[in-house]
This record gives C-alpha cells, structure tokens and sequence, in this order.
C-alpha cells in the first residue's frame, strides 16, 4: 500500500455522474506518473508544493466577492487551466481561460505569462481537480502569486452544489458523452453562422483530430469539417493517394493558433452578463 497522503481517498473524492460503459469504450486501468501529463516530473515539481484547497462552499463565495468587484481591475485572478475547447463550452464567469490546446502547455504558458501572475490571487479551476494538483503546484514553485488556491473536485463537485451558480454552459469530459450540462446555457456559438451551439463533433476530414462546432443547419450546408481549408482538403482526399492522407494535417484551426499564448499583463475582463 501506498503511504503518500493523496493516495487515501475518500468517498467525496468519487465523482458520479449519468453514463454507462457505452461511454467508456477506451477505459484503462494503469498507474501513471502523472494522470493528466503537464510534463513535469513530480519529482521535481512535487505535489507538496500545490495550492490551498477549496470547497465548492469558499471557491463560490471567492468568485462571488470578485464579481462583486465589478468592472474593476482585480488583484484575483480566476484562472481556468484547462484546454480551450473545453473552456470555450463552459466556463467561470469572468474566467482567464488560455488558449492552450494540452495541459503539457501549461507550464509555458505560465513561464510566458509570469508578469500576469505577479502578485495576484490565483484561483484556479478544471474540470475534476486532477489537473490543479499539478498546475497549482507549478504556479506556485514560480513563486510570483500573492497566494493560489485551487478548487477541490474541480467543476465537477462544484457543479454537484450550484448546478445554476457561476459556472456557465456545459463541463467537457473525456468520454463518448463530450459534455454533460447542469444549467441551460448555450456559451458558444457555431463556427459558421455564429448561432448559439455546443455540441462538438469532430472535423469530418480524416486525420484531423479538432472538434468543430456546427449547428444542425450548417451541417446540412455541408460544413462538417472544422474550418474551410479542412473541408476542401476533405473533398480532395477521395483523389488523394494512401500515401498523401498519412501527412500530419495542417489546417486554420492548428496554424491560425500560437502555441503559448501570451495575455495581455492587465487583464480587466468586464462583466458580462
Ligand atoms: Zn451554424
Ligand atoms: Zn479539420
Ligand atoms: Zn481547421
């Protein structure tokens, strides 16, 4: 048996949600150095040095008092450290949600946004609190914050306490479902006509892995892939020869997006409502 104290978990740390093994056609059991890879070894960045947990009760009250903050530039920063698509569905109001597209971008992103962090109050979130051991810990080995918090459980406990609280639209998960909701709100909008939609899909050009948002009309209109440049490569690859559709694929989506992004070092993100 392990003695390491996040080893010992409690019935709280289980997440239950609808779905059955219909969604879990890829399980696995393992053990893995790091669940979700940022790409930093625990034994350099230990998981010791992660950020003070909150209950869903104290996150909610801390984002309560920040939006109460209004337009203000604030001293607390409430930082999403999940991937963009998945932020881009639902999110904290008044989030800062990167435009990263792994969590072994994170790391970066930090290093090239520490004057963003200086100083502030971190409150950090994901999607089950996975993710937070680690990024708080890296946050937090830069040792530029006032203070970093992270919310234990992630989204997901949250969600279980204030289906209708400050978290906005629909929690991406990794399984055949994409997203589950708790509250009705459409925060995204179709790639082509800009209409309320959420629900992901992906490119229908072969070896393109992004997900496009497309709402039922467009896809009738034929915009199944995730960006013109995709849908016409789709529509050449029929002719295209074996050995033309195993290159890597390039698209607007992968070129039209740095790496790490780099945020503006005053983040002042109105309230919107
Ligand atoms: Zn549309
Ligand atoms: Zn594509
Ligand atoms: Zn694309």
């Amino acid at each position: 048996m392990c003695s390491h104290p996040l080893f010992k978990m409690d019935k709280e740390d289980f997440k239950t949600s609808d779905g059955g093994a219909e969604c879990f056609t890829d399980l696995r059991i393992g053990v893995y150095k790091e669940i979700v890879p940022m790409g930093v070894d625990p034994d350099v960045i230990s998981y010791q040095l992660a950020g003070v947990h909150l209950e869903p009760e104290e996150f909610h009250k801390e984002v309560e008092a920040l939006l109460a903050e209004g337009d203000s530039c604030s001293d607390t920063i409430l930082l999403d450290c999940r991937n963009f698509y998945e932020s881009k569905i639902g999110q904290f109001t008044r989030c800062l949600a990167p435009d990263i597209r792994k969590f072994s971008y994170f790391p970066d992103y930090v290093d090239q946004n520490l004057e963003l962090f200086k100083d502030k109050k971190v409150l950090m979130y994901c999607t089950g609190g996975i993710r937070c051991e680690r990024g708080s810990a890296y946050l937090r080995s830069k040792d530029v914050c006032k203070e970093v918090y992270q919310l234990k459980g992630g989204i997901h406990k949250y969600l279980e306490q204030y289906p209708e609280g400050f978290y906005r639209g629909k929690l991406f998960v990794f399984d055949e479902r994409y997203a589950i909701s708790s509250n009705s709100d459409v925060i995204s909008d179709c790639r082509y006509c800009s209409c309320p939609w959420d629900k992901y899909e992906l490119c229908s050009t072969q070896f393109c892995c992004q997900l496009v948002l497309s709402c039922p009309s467009c896809r009738q209109n034929g915009h199944t892939a995730c960006c013109p440049t995709c849908q016409t490569k789709g529509q050449a690859k029929s002719e295209a020869s074996p050995a033309v559709l195993h290159h890597k694929e390039e698209c607007e989506c992968t070129c039209g997006r740095p790496r790490i992004p780099q945020d503006p070092q005053h983040i002042c993100v109105p309230y919107l409502e």
